[in-house]
C-alpha cells in the first residue's frame, strides 16, 4: 500500500463509498479505510428515500440486474395497533445494506480507487506546520493525505481521539435488525410503536422483509435478553406481534448496536469533512438517513474535487452541508417525541388522520429534493 494520499475516507458506509466512488471516477488519488469486509449486514431500516434515485441510476450505482420493490405508502401504528395509512409524497424503494453496500465497493474499485478492508483508522492528525493530515491504522500504518473525509458513522472510536463534544453524553436507544419472510405488502413502509420505541417494516430485494426497531436500553437491561424485551415490549402492540412469532427470521442472531445518539455534531471537524451520520444522525424514523449519507458523500467529493485550497474545500462543504441538512436534523430531533409512548403514538395517528397537512408538511421538511 502506497502511504501518501490526496484523499483518505475513512468508512465505507454510504457516504465514505459514495464519495470514494465519485472522486475515484474523477481519477482523484484516494484511499477508502473500511474496518470490516464487504459484504455485510449493518443495523438499518433500508428503506431508502426517493431523493437519491436519479442520482444512484445516473452513476450506474444500483444493482441492475435486481428488483427492488417500490414504496408508496406509509403506515403508522400507535402502541395499541391502531394504524392509520398515508401516501408518501416522494416515496422510496427498499434495498439491503448487504446488497448495496457491497455494489457500490466494487464500483469504487472498478474506477481505480484504492480500498483497505479490514483496516481500522485509529488517529487522524490534522500537521498544521506541514499543511497534511497524519492518520494511524491499527496495525501500525501511518498514512499521510491532504484530505481526509471522515465517513465512520454515528459512533466510532475516533469521536474520542477527535474530542468531539456529543461522545460524551450517553444515549438510551438501541437499534436491533433482522431480515424475516412475512406476507407484507410491498409498496408500503410501516412504523409500529411500542413503549420506548418503534419498529419499521418494509420489503427489500427478494421478497425479503427488514425488520429493525429502535428500542431502549433500560428495557433491554430490565428483562435480561433481547428477546425478552421483545416479548414483554414489542408483543404488546398487537399489531406488531404476529411480525414476530408467525416469520420465519433469516439471520441466526440479530444485528445489534447501541448508544445511538442524535446530538448535534460539527459537518467540519479538526480540519476534517465529516459526512453521513459522523455529521449528524437523523432519527430513523425520518427514514433518510442513507440519503442523506449519500448526499453529504456527494457534497464532499464536490467540494474536494471544485476547491483550490483547504479554505475554500471546508467553507464549500460547510455551506452546502447546512443549508441542505441542518434543518432537517433539527426537525427530526423534534419530531422524535411524538413517538414511543402510548399517548404521542394516539395523538401522532389522529393527527395522520384527521389532520394530513401537517404529517404532509413533516414528512416533506425531513426529507431532500431529488438531485
Ligand atoms: C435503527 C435504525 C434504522 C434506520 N433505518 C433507516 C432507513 O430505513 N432508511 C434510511 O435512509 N436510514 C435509516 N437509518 C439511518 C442510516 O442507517 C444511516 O444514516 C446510514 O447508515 C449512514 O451511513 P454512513 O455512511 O454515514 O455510516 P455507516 O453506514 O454507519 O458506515 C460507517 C462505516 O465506518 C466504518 N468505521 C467506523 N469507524 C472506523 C474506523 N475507525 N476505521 C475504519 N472504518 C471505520 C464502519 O465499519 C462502517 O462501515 C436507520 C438508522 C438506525 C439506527
Amino acid at each position: 500500500m502506497n502511504n501518501k494520499y490526496n484523499t483518505v475516507v475513512i468508512g465505507g458506509g454510504l457516504a465514505g463509498l459514495t464519495s470514494s466512488y465519485l472522486l475515484a471516477k474523477a481519477g482523484h488519488d484516494v484511499l477508502l479505510v473500511e474496518k470490516k469486509q464487504y459484504p455485510f449486514h449493518r443495523v438499518c431500516g433500508e428503506y431508502l428515500s426517493n431523493e437519491v434515485r436519479d442520482f444512484l441510476e445516473r452513476e450506474s450505482l444500483l444493482p441492475e440486474q435486481r428488483e427492488f420493490p417500490t414504496i408508496t405508502s406509509f403506515l403508522f401504528s400507535d402502541t395499541a395497533g391502531k394504524s392509520v395509512t398515508t401516501a408518501l409524497d416522494l416515496g422510496g424503494f427498499g434495498v439491503s445494506r448487504y446488497v448495496l453496500d457491497d455494489y457500490i465497493y466494487h464500483k469504487v474499485l472498478e474506477k481505480g480507487g484504492a480500498v483497505q478492508t479490514g483496516a481500522q483508522v485509529d488517529t487522524v492528525v490534522f500537521d498544521k506546520s506541514e499543511n497534511l493530515f497524519r492518520i494511524g491504522l491499527a496495525d501500525g500504518t501511518q498514512l499521510t493525505a491532504f484530505n481526509v473525509i471522515g465517513a465512520f458513522g454515528k459512533r466510532s472510536k475516533l469521536d474520542k481521539t477527535l474530542k468531539r463534544a456529543f461522545i460524551e453524553k450517553r444515549s438510551p436507544y438501541i437499534g436491533v435488525k433482522y431480515h424475516i419472510k412475512t406476507d407484507f405488502d410491498r409498496s408500503t413502509v410501516a412504523l409500529y410503536n411500542f413503549k420506548g420505541g418503534y419498529c419499521g417494516l418494509n420489503t427489500i430485494e427478494d421478497g425479503k422483509v427488514n425488520l429493525c426497531y429502535l428500542g431502549d436500553r433500560g428495557q433491554l437491561r430490565e428483562y435480561g435478553s433481547i428477546e425478552a424485551m421483545e416479548r414483554e415490549v414489542l408483543w404488546k402492540n398487537p399489531a406488531l406481534k404476529p411480525f414476530f412469532t408467525d416469520s420465519d427470521f433469516l439471520f441466526d442472531k440479530p444485528e445489534v448496536i447501541n448508544e445511538i445518539n442524535f446530538e448535534r455534531k460539527e459537518p467540519v471537524d479538526n480540519h476534517v469533512l465529516m459526512a453521513g451520520d459522523s455529521a449528524g444522525l437523523i432519527t430513523p424514523l425520518c427514514g433518510n438517513g442513507m440519503a442523506m449519507a449519500i448526499h453529504a458523500g456527494k457534497l464532499a467529493a464536490d467540494a474536494i474535487l471544485k476547491g483550490k485550497s483547504r479554505q475554500e474545500i471546508e467553507a464549500q462543504y460547510e455551506h452546502s452541508w447546512r443549508s441542505l441538512f441542518e434543518r432537517r436534523l433539527w426537525l427530526g430531533r423534534k419530531v422524535q417525541r411524538l413517538f414511543g409512548s402510548n399517548q404521542a403514538s394516539v395523538l401522532t395517528r389522529m393527527l395522520i388522520k384527521h389532520v394530513p397537512f401537517i404529517s404532509d408538511q413533516i414528512i416533506k421538511n425531513t426529507h431532500g429534493k431529488p438531485f
